[in-house]
């Protein structure tokens, strides 16, 4: 009998010192960790131009394993015209993710009454938002234009030039350097990039590998006077300037960040009919494509979009091809008009799944963006 009280008066103060610490007394050193504090989600929007499933199931049948498209498990299609053609250009297609609007072909930046409409890059910038541009064409060329600039002709390389000056982009990588300092009006535009605390350099001055980007101000970086030479033959800095670009931005304040990053020569492969140029683009965007969602992994509130504008020269792969050695053809030197798949990882990612228009991804990326 003594032994059962005992027993159960030891229940007792086992109960009362569980029940405790869980609801009663809390150590100082076990405060709530603060919930109401959510960090906002930074977005990398990765363009291959002229980048249908064609180009990416021509490029994961030349390797072994796995691509860095596989990582990715929410997949979407968007329905890539433009407003006054089904077959859109590069300049309506990236204005349709940048301004959210179809437009015309040649239309950067505007809608179809030549409208200037603010960019994802600008609002995210005039709100205080980190952002940035790589690609490995000019970075006046119509797909970093959309985003940066405003023109009905996509081909205004100088006018182009002019309105990048404004667009408070924090870091800027890729060609065109003659458009900013070769100008039919004697602008420099360089000092001007310098006045607005731009660190200005270019591939004359360093090569890319050695740059160091000074933190405490904007980057512009000129890879090439003209147009940067595709990858097999020697264009090596999109890997590292995209790495660079995350880090950058992402430490330049403690709000979200906006990067776009585009391989631009897929495209130039498709219309050249081309397609060792094709894979060899392929397999840069890849590699790079790996280094970002191994970022964005490691970092876990960074949403990656990967997608195309559209298809570049009606690609197929035909009855004869085996692995490592396939038959292709081409339909066209221009573009087509198939479906672009989406894909997505990271948080949000869930969004991107299902069939919608390329103005949606605008849409959704503005609400990931900016909630
Ligand atoms: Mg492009
Ligand atoms: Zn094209």
């Amino acid at each position: 009998m003594k032994v059962s009280w005992i027993f159960i008066g030891l229940v007792l103060v086992q109960c009362a010192s569980v029940s405790n610490s869980k609801i009663g007394a809390v150590d100082p050193k076990e405060k709530p960790k603060p919930t109401s504090i959510v960090k906002p989600t930074n977005i990398v929007l990765v363009i291959g131009d002229g980048m249908g499933l064609a180009q990416v199931s021509a490029y994961m049948y030349n390797v072994e394993g796995k691509i860095a498209f596989e990582r990715c498990k929410f997949i979407g299609l968007h329905k890539s015209h433009a407003a006054n053609n089904l077959i859109t250009d590069s300049a309506a297609g990236a204005s349709a993710f940048s301004i959210g609007e179809k437009t015309n072909n040649a239309y950067v930046g505007v809608d179809v009454n030549g409208k200037s409409h603010e960019t994802i890059l600008e609002e995210a910038s005039r709100k205080g938002l980190a952002t940035g541009v790589v690609v490995s064409s000019t970075i006046v060329h119509a797909t970093p234009a959309a985003f940066i600039a405003h023109n009905v002709s996509r081909d205004a390389y100088e006018e182009i030039a002019l309105d990048i000056v404004d667009s408070g982009c924090d870091l800027l990588i890729g060609g065109g350097q003659k458009y900013f300092t070769r100008r039919s009006d004697s602008l420099d535009l360089i000092q001007k990039f310098k006045s607005k605390n731009y660190f200005v350099t270019d591939y004359f001055n360093s090569d890319y590998s050695s740059l160091v980007i000074p933190s405490s101000q904007k980057l512009l970086f000129f890879t090439a006077d003209g147009d940067p030479l595709p990858y097999s033959q020697g264009r090596d800095y999109m890997i590292k300037a995209s790495l660079d670009a995350l880090q950058f931005l992402d430490k330049r304040n403690d709000k979200a960040f906006f990067l776009m990053v585009e391989g631009s020569q897929i495209d130039w492969g498709g219309h050249a009919n081309d397609v060792n140029y094709v894979i060899s683009e392929m397999t840069e965007f890849n590699l790079m494509l790996n280094k970002i969602l191994d970022w964005a992994e490691k970092d876990g509130n960074t949403l990656v979009i990967i997608t195309g504008d559209h298809e570049t020269g009606g690609l197929s792969i035909n009855p004869g091809s085996v692995r490592g050695k396939l038959t292709t053809q081409f339909t066209t030197t221009g573009h087509s008009g198939v479906m672009i798949p989406v894909y997505a990882f990271g948080p949000g990612a869930v969004n991107f799944t299902g069939i919608y228009e390329n103005t949606e991804l605008y849409l959704m990326m503005k609400k990931i963006l900016f909630k």
